[in-house]
């Protein structure tokens, strides 16, 4: 791996950019206040093989990896108006059919993931289980040819805008009676599933929902490639999860950099720009620093996970998932102090990003869960839960 992105990523990270440009924060933050959502945008990042980047070319992706998609939504995010349905549709759901799926399930889903005209939410957390996966209420009983699939599931994000949820289940096993995990495709409009959204205080277009699931029936094909193989399905949507999480993050804080420098360069309230006192000018540097130092961990996780090492990019991919949220926090809150009291109003539009660039503290996993992986795997020390 070279520390220089070739023509073709350059080409690509510039196309994004102009495309980010053209809609930006204002577009972004209109369409969240007035209960819209990110359509146009979607539909144009789809059209120009923004959204299925990373899919398989013999379903309309555009064959390159995860790196690739990490830059799409990096360079959005870094506009203002990130699409955080690319962390859940072409990444997590996306790479888990195309490595897992059936055929069928591949033909079915794959193009309309790649081109956009489909998207694909993803529900894992539930009200009692939370962080502890182990602990997952979600069943799916067989009976005759179909599941019958029961459970409620909390905070997962565009199901309103979704065709379907990958939903992550169990399964009786029929030997031993045990639950297992397994993964169901669910269509929003299948009966039996309903959703409400959550009242929360996080200003963005993407919703979040609590689903309940009352005996949907779904066909057998609705199950995720075969019954044995769901841990290693999950494991394969996680590193693209951390990683796109991660580029959220690092856009996010670019985005509040961007507009704290350009503010601090100009500001004058002594005799020069406020950007010329070293208590302005030094915790800027020092995000710019953090920022980048995640942005290469975020590199390192792409470039393992595109080559195949899964393991070795699932630690890379929590610790830029880990640094990249703790540098986007730090970059909005020191934008908005750089800002003073411009920073709060609506017309500098850097204080509504607070809770977003918090909320990647938070999910898709948490800073605390984090810090437990590394521990117990980088570090080799006893599990403390
Ligand atoms: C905006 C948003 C969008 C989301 N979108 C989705 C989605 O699309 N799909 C989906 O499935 N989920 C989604 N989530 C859920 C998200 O993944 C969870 O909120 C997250 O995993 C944390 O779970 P929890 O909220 O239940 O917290 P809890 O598990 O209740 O944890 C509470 C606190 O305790 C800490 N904690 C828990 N266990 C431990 C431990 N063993 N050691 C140390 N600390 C611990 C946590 O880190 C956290 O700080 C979303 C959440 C948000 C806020």
């Amino acid at each position: 791996m070279g520390f220089t992105e070739n023509d073709e990523r350059r080409a690509l990270r510039s196309a994004v950019a102009d495309l980010g440009r053209r809609y930006g924060y204002a577009y972004f933050i209109e369409q969240a206040r007035s209960g819209g959502r990110l359509t146009e945008l979607w539909r144009e990042a789809g059209k120009l093989g923004f959204l299925g980047v990373n899919l398989p070319e013999r379903y309309g992706g555009g064959g390159a990896g995860l790196y690739e998609l990490s830059v799409v939504l990096e360079e959005l995010a870094a506009a203002g108006c990130g699409l955080l349905m690319m962390v859940v549709s072409p990444a997590i759901c996306g790479t888990i059919i195309a490595r897992f799926g059936t055929q069928a399930q591949q033909e079915q889903w794959l193009p309309r993931l790649a081109s956009g005209s489909a998207i694909m939410a993803f529900g894992i957390t539930e009200p009692d289980a939370g962080s502890n996966s182990h602990r997952l209420k979600t069943v799916a009983r067989r009976e005759g040819d179909e599941w019958v699939l029961s459970g409620r599931k909390i905070y997962i994000s565009g199901v309103d805008e979704a065709d379907a949820v990958m939903i992550v289940g169990r399964t009786a096993d029929a030997r031993t009676g045990r639950l297992r995990p397994a993964l169901f495709v669910v269509p929003t409009d299948a009966p039996g599933f309903t959703f409400q959204p959550i009242e929360m205080e996080l200003v963005t277009p993407e919703r979040q929902f609590l689903l309940f699931l009352d005996d949907v029936r779904l066909p057998a094909g609705a199950l995720i490639g075969e019954p044995d193989a769901a841990l290693m399905q999950l494991f394969a949507g996680l590193n693209p999860e951390r990683i796109m999480a991660s580029a959220m993050a690092v856009g996010i804080g670019r985005y509040a950099l961007d507009k704290a420098v350009s503010y601090v360069r100009e500001r004058t309230v002594w005799d020069v720009p406020v950007g010329a006192h070293q208590g302005i000018a030094h915790p800027l540097a020092q995000i710019k620093i953090e920022l980048e130092l995640a942005k290469l961990m975020m590199q390192k996780a792409a470039t393992l996970q595109d080559s195949g090492d899964g393991k070795a990019a699932g630690e890379a991919a929590n610790m830029a998932k880990y640094a990249a949220a703790e540098a986007s926090v730090r970059a909005v809150d020191q934008a908005v102090q750089s800002l003073g009291g411009n920073g709060l109003t609506k017309e500098y539009g850097v204080a509504s990003l607070l809770a977003v660039a918090r909320t990647t503290r938070i999910a898709p996993v948490s800073r605390e869960m984090i810090l437990n992986f590394v521990a117990q795997n980088s570090l080799g020390l006893p599990k403390s839960y």
